[in-house]
């Protein structure tokens, strides 16, 4: 089944864009249909997987005003998974979207068409709480919230999780929190670690067990539109992110239920 994820935080930089295209690339390495939607105007996960922000071409913009097809929009990476692209225009689209019905709904609306092709579905969410991430959080099964581990972090997660239960009251009752990713990670510092153990204390198992380090590779590895697992495949930074979709995949087939297998088992012994 597929599983539409939402990498999401309304805190800028902590990581989001840097975990969307880096696990894209590292769940279509290891053999799941990946599309991956930029949400986001500055549009990097489209240049961070070396696809161009040319100004004509249909973007996620024209999709949710309705003027192109998700089909008709994506784009294929070198890295065996698709792009659903973004670049400036989708500025507009919080102000374009007011008028249209159903406003909340367009993203969700517009990825039923093709979700049944994909495994995953991740959506890089933009750095606030606009109607952008409301679609993406509307069209999510579940979010996935990268955060560096430094003193202000968790006062913007109780933040993000009052949004998120609004979210699942009145628009999408299914939204769940699927992880907690820490990421940059210096395990030199004492408040990163500190912060890191009240994190494990509050989520419990809803914090990965992978660790993403400050490494200079996931940082470079963008302005050579490549993933970090194509630039430097033995970096720090590109093992944990193979580690954390190996730990996504191991959870989910955890969590399959039981009945599912035995159908699939007895399926294969006939
Ligand atoms: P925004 O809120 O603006 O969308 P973001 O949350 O998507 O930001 P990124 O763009 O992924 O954050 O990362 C912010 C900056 O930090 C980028 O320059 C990125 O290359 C760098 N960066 C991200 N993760 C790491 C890491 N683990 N080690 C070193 N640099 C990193
Ligand atoms: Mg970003």
């Amino acid at each position: 089944m597929t599983k539409i994820l939402a990498v999401t935080n309304q805190k800028g930089g902590v990581g989001k864009t840097t975990t969307a295209v880096n696990l894209s690339a590292c769940l279509a390495e290891l053999g799941q249909r990946v599309l991956l939607v930029d949400l986001d105007p500055q549009g990097n996960a489209t240049t961070g997987c070396g696809v161009g922000k040319r100004a004509a071409m249909p973007t996620v913009y024209q999709v949710l005003i309705g003027r192109s097809t998700v089909a008709e929009t994506r784009v294929q990476t070198a890295f065996a998974f698709t792009v659903l692209p973004a670049n400036r225009d989708l500025a507009g689209a919080e102000v374009d979207l007011i008028e249209l019905k159903q406003r909340e709904y367009r993203l969700r609306d517009a990825l039923g068409a093709v979700r049944s092709e994909y495994d995953y579905i991740l959506l890089d969410c933009p750095p606030a709480l606009n109607m952008l991430t409301v679609n993406g959080l509307v069209a999510a099964d579940t979010v996935m919230i990268p955060m560096q581990c430094e003193y202000y972090a968790l006062e913007g997660l109780t933040d993000l999780v009052a949004t998120l239960k609004r979210i699942r009251a009145n628009l999408n009752p299914v939204l769940e929190i699927e992880g907690l990713l820490r990421t940059m990670f210096d395990p030199r510092s004492t408040l990163t670690q500190q912060v890191s153990r009240e994190l494990e204390g509050h989520f419990g198992s809803k914090v990965y067990r992978s660790i993403i380090p400050r490494n200079v590779r996931l940082a470079e590895a963008p302005s050579y539109g490549k993933p970090a697992i194509a630039f430097d495949r033995a970096s720090k930074g590109a093992q944990a992110y193979l580690l954390l979709a190996q730990e996504i995949l191991e959870r989910r087939s955890a969590n399959r239920p039981v009945a599912t297998d035995q159908r699939q088992q007895s399926g294969a012994e006939a």
